[in-house]
């Protein structure tokens, strides 16, 4: 049945402090407009350019990361499965999370399924429900005798949302959910009910990790000759621990698993993917300078040891050895970016002198610096950390920022972020090969 929509947009003004709240926009408020596939926004939030932006109606929900290289932010809602008139509720956010716009408008669907009559006392379980991972999509397949139209709602961190689907004729529930806002390894929890409410199935699955181009070795660069293992930190596999020597020739043993993992506060994104996703953009920024690189694992399935990292890299003849972490703090405006070297091993200094090693600290922390904009970047010693004290080659434990801090999360987890930090990583070792070399590092 075709209905006629009409789209009534309410201007909300709010006032909106940004800077040092000296600045008060009149014009703050998101322009809302029905759009091909949903709701298209508009908005201008001069001088920023990373944004959050969340959307709600009573059928579904989701929130994204924007950016804007200009200070204009415009896109789609996707309100694939709103199926009745609701209202819509835009909120954009800074990414610490604080409330900068907010809008309201009325959506009408354009059209919803016929859900025919349902038989009375149906409630057979549906006990077929296939999930079918893709990237920001799921399939879902499952048959449902008795009912001619189910309710299936999804739900992920990212995005949410409910609506009708109505049988084929071959007796079959099956199509593909579209879910532009999650991000790889995101968990998605599928629930089936039937027209009154009651459950018939429920299956959680992850999207899919399409790793980012971890690009070619150039034929020719700065790095030309320089071998690097790259270490993305943790990963969701087990991996099964035994106790080792803290360092060589320690009686202290501990254990060389890899747990305690930070988890991101807005995307609540596990510090394995996002590590490994800034790995693979840290491998093809490399490579592009001309190394030689490796990674101790290139998805989430690898289970590694630290130590076995550590042996890892020695055995790819590794010049350096660069480890990509994630950090967590109490403090939710935790905003640093810190080089962790390893202190008393024999491992550490027949790799360096304790002064070189310093000098190379900070020149990776200066390079990471200067490419993200996060302005405290500090370097340590430490023997804490297994791996860093069993590597025969210079080693760096990077915590490339704060997932604990709402806005380094949802930064670390943005493929432009992502490639800054990556680009640290590669201007670090073509800064840390001139100290090496003995000309002046760069400023
Ligand atoms: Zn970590």
């Amino acid at each position: 049945m075709k209905r006629m929509f009409a789209l009534l947009c309410t201007i909300l003004l709010l006032p909106v402090f940004w800077g040092h709240a000296k600045a008060v926009s009149k014009q703050a408020a998101i322009t809302l407009s029905r759009a091909e596939g949903g709701l298209s926004y508009s908005f201008s939030l001069p001088g920023t350019e990373f944004a959050c932006l969340q959307y709600k109606n009573g059928d579904e929900q989701g929130m994204l990361t924007l950016r804007s290289s200009d200070g204009r932010f415009e896109g789609v809602l996707p309100l694939s499965y709103t199926q009745t008139a609701r209202q819509v509720t835009v909120t954009v956010l800074s990414i610490g999370q604080k409330q900068l716009l907010r809008q309201t408008a009325d959506w009408v669907p354009s059209g919803a399924p016929e859900t025919g009559k349902q038989e009375k006392d149906a409630v057979r379980k549906v006990t077929d429900l296939e999930l079918i991972p893709g990237e920001k999509e799921m399939g879902y397949r499952f048959t449902a005798p008795g009912h001619p139209a189910v309710v299936l709602s999804f739900s992920s961190v990212m995005q949410k949302g409910a609506f009708v689907i109505t049988v084929d004729e071959a007796g079959v529930f099956a199509g593909t959910l579209s879910l532009p806002n999650t991000y790889a390894r995101d968990l998605i929890t599928l629930r089936v009910r039937d027209l009154r409410g009651r459950e018939l199935a429920e299956k959680a699955e992850r999207t899919l990790f399409v790793p980012p181009d971890a690009g070619e070795t150039a034929a020719a660069g700065p790095l030309s000759g320089v071998v690097v293992c790259l270490d993305p930190g943790h990963q969701q596999a087990d991996v099964r621990t035994s106790k080792v020597p803290v360092m060589p020739g320690s009686d202290l043993r501990v254990f060389t698993d890899n747990g305690g993992m930070a988890q991101g506060a807005v995307t609540l994104r596990k510090e394995s993917i996002a590590a490994l996703e800034i790995s693979y953009r840290a491998c093809a920024a490399l490579r592009e300078a001309g190394a030689l690189v490796f990674m101790t694992r290139w998805n989430e399935e690898t289970g590694v040891s630290n130590l076995g990292r550590a042996d890892y890299a020695h055995e790819v003849g590794a010049g350096y050895f660069i480890r990509v972490h994630l950090n967590m703090a109490e403090k939710k405006t935790a905003n640093a970016i810190d080089v962790y070297c390893p202190d008393k091993s024999p491992y550490a200094r027949l790799a360096l002198d304790k002064a070189t090693y310093r000098l190379l600290a900070r020149a990776l922390a200066d390079a990471l610096s200067a490419q993200t904009g996060v302005k405290t970047a500090r370097t340590h010693f430490s023997d804490q950390f297994i791996g860093n004290n069993w590597a025969r080659m210079p080693a760096f434990l990077v915590e490339t920022g704060y997932m604990s801090s709402p806005a380094n999360d949802v930064l670390l987890s943005h493929p432009v972020y992502q490639d800054r930090v990556a680009r640290g990583i590669a201007e670090g070792v073509i800064a840390m090969e001139e100290v090496l070399k003995g000309a002046p590092a760069q400023e």
